[in-house]
């Protein structure tokens, strides 16, 4: 089955005002509609500037989301971001269970469980990230520890649900080190994702989702990773940053 390529940019704590605006204008500039037809791109700016990124890309056809949200609905959490919030000012997604969340903040597979149904009963699509440790992946628990976090992640969600969630396969050895999945690495653990989406769901269904790669992608290993079975797209950090870099990435052939 074709799934259309999903090329996103996580910004993490980085960029000011003036640069974040700048990037999402000259995206907007440079990704003409055709471009968009064949490829969904989006966008993932901190916080604070994802009011006026959501601005400057109204209408574009780029997708702007946030990095993270509550896991509750409103109230008395300090410094928290609701899914409702989120969707007030024009986000489309949200990220869950970024590997530096799970690692640096402590988030868990319950938590994120929680954090996909909110983003999800709030009308926002979801990129839910898993990913192995390398003393995970040298002990040959590669498999077992993403199948986990995706059935964990998932968990109590519908058909439905599941037709706005996309997976990000992101090894956490591969993340801002330079040192990408070798393209049989990546191509194995997404196969062995969408067979453990079969498992929770049907086979059917599992080809309809997109699975994502992250860590360490640039224009210079976008295509060889692209052509490695069961990849539909990146999650892409760094090279996110610098407008020719995404540009290469995402114009991939
Ligand atoms: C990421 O943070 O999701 C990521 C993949 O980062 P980088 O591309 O910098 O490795």
């Amino acid at each position: 089955m074709k799934r259309k390529p999903f090329l996103a940019g996580n910004w993490k704590m980085n960029l000011d005002r003036k640069g974040a605006l700048e990037l999402a204008r000259s995206l907007r500039d440079a990704l003409s509609a055709s471009v968009l037809a064949e490829r969904d791109v989006a966008v993932f700016p901190p916080f604070v500037y994802l009011d006026e990124v959501v601005r400057a890309l109204a209408g574009s056809g780029i997708g702007v989301g946030a990095q993270n949200l509550c896991d509750e609905k409103h109230g008395a959490f300090t410094g928290e971001v609701s899914a409702e919030m989120l969707v007030d000012i024009g986000a489309t997604c949200v990220l869950v269970g970024h590997s530096e969340r799970r690692h640096l903040y402590g988030e868990g597979d319950e938590l994120c469980n929680r954090k996909v149904q909110r983003a999800l009963a709030a009308g926002l699509s979801t990129v839910l990230c898993v990913g192995e440790q390398l003393d995970e992946r040298d002990s040959n628990r590669t498999d077992l520890v993403i199948g986990r976090q995706l059935t964990a992640g998932l968990k109590g969600l519908s058909a439905e649900q599941l037709g706005r969630v996309t997976i990000a396969y992101e090894p956490v050895w591969a993340i801002g080190t330079g040192r990408n999945a070798t393209p049989e690495q990546a191509g194995a653990a997404h196969t062995h994702l969408r067979g453990v989406l079969a498992g929770l769901y049907d086979a059917r269904l599992a080809q309809t989702v997109r699975i994502q790669y992250g860590g360490s992608v640039k224009p210079d290993n976008i295509a060889t990773l692209m052509a490695a079975p069961d990849v539909d797209g990146a999650l892409v950090g760094g090279a996110s940053l610098k407008v020719d870099s995404f540009l290469g990435i995402v114009r991939f052939h």
